[in-house]
């Protein structure tokens, strides 16, 4: 009887003891932080080198992505040396969401004082500290969201997500057709310019990780609904080459610049209007504008 008190008076111990470890170890966890264990990379003293980077973010209504993008980029660029500056380019008129057309007007307020730069999503944050966000050689884009590496998009032409290319090759294509309103399809678009100017665009190779631990696709579908309404001749004309539009003929206004931070670090948001030509792209609005309520009286 007194050896069996003992036993489980021993075993009571070391029950508790191995219950105060699992809280410890669950305390630590990586899974107790409320949403993505992103990691802390040293900052590196100085840059790595004299490149710079504008990283050219398309934005509308993202505040709560914003806020988890900006520090964890930084730090992720800091960490490898990169000279960079981030650019939100908050699309403010009333039509709908143009990507494309965003990525050409901020290329156009950055080009003279940056040496490349990146068309970046604001939900796709790198997680892996081997991905390269060093400049690219000319006619050579480098794919940083790759298809064997991003979270959704596994096809052989995919250049969407986070792409990184010099100001020269990007002026040298006209850089992007401004005729996607709505989601998708114009980065295909940009991948046959890429291919007729005959650049070879590169991927990251050798990754330890895959497509389940490189990225956070900080992307939540049905908080986050993405656009794919088709309106007028919108599918023919965006199944097509565009070897009209582009850098040189989109129209907008950068109506506010504002230095603004998160967590202390600091980043660029323009707010951008742009132009719309009905005649040539009349879905920019496929709903009839709703009537301004009338004021009380
Ligand atoms: N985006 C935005 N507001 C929108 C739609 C898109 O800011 O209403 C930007 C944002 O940077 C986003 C990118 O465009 O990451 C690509 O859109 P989305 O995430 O919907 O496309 P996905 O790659 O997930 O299909
Ligand atoms: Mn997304």
């Amino acid at each position: 009887m007194k050896t069996r008190t003992v036993v489980s008076g021993r075993c009571l111990a070391a029950c508790l003891a191995a219950t105060l470890l699992v809280v410890l170890l669950l305390a630590l966890s990586p899974l107790s932080a409320p949403d993505c264990n992103c990691g802390r990379f040293e900052p590196l003293e100085t840059p790595l080198s004299s490149d710079r980077l504008a990283v050219l973010v398309p934005f509308r209504d993202r505040f709560d992505e914003l806020v988890e993008f900006v520090p964890h980029l930084t730090n992720f660029l800091q960490h490898q040396g990169v000279n960079h500056e981030i650019f939100v380019l908050n699309q403010v008129d009333q039509f709908r969401f143009n990507r494309a057309s965003l990525i050409n007007a901020g290329f156009k307020v950055v080009r003279r004082t940056f040496d490349y730069v990146a068309m970046h999503d604001v939900d796709l944050l790198p997680l892996n500290p081997e991905l390269s966000y060093a400049r690219p050689a000319d006619g050579r884009p480098f794919h940083v969201a790759a298809p064997h590496l991003h979270p959704r998009y596994h096809y052989p032409t995919f250049v969407g997500g986070i792409l990184l290319i010099s100001v020269k090759d990007f002026e040298q294509v006209n850089g992007m057709s401004n005729k996607y309103w709505g989601w998708g399809l114009e980065d295909d678009e940009f991948y046959v310019r890429m291919r007729d100017a005959r650049f070879n665009v590169t991927r990251p190779g050798n990754l330890t990780t895959n497509t389940s631990n490189t990225f956070w696709h900080n992307h939540n579908t049905s908080r986050r609904k993405r656009d794919f309404t088709k309106c007028y001749h919108q599918k023919e004309v965006t199944r097509r080459r565009d070897r009209y539009t582009g850098l040189k003929d989109v129209k907008y206004q950068v109506v506010a610049r504002h230095h603004l931070k998160i967590d202390n670090i600091p980043f660029t948001l323009l707010n951008i209007e742009l132009e719309c030509d009905k005649v040539l792209t009349p879905w920019c609005e496929c709903e009839e504008p709703k009537e301004k309520a009338k004021p009380k009286t």
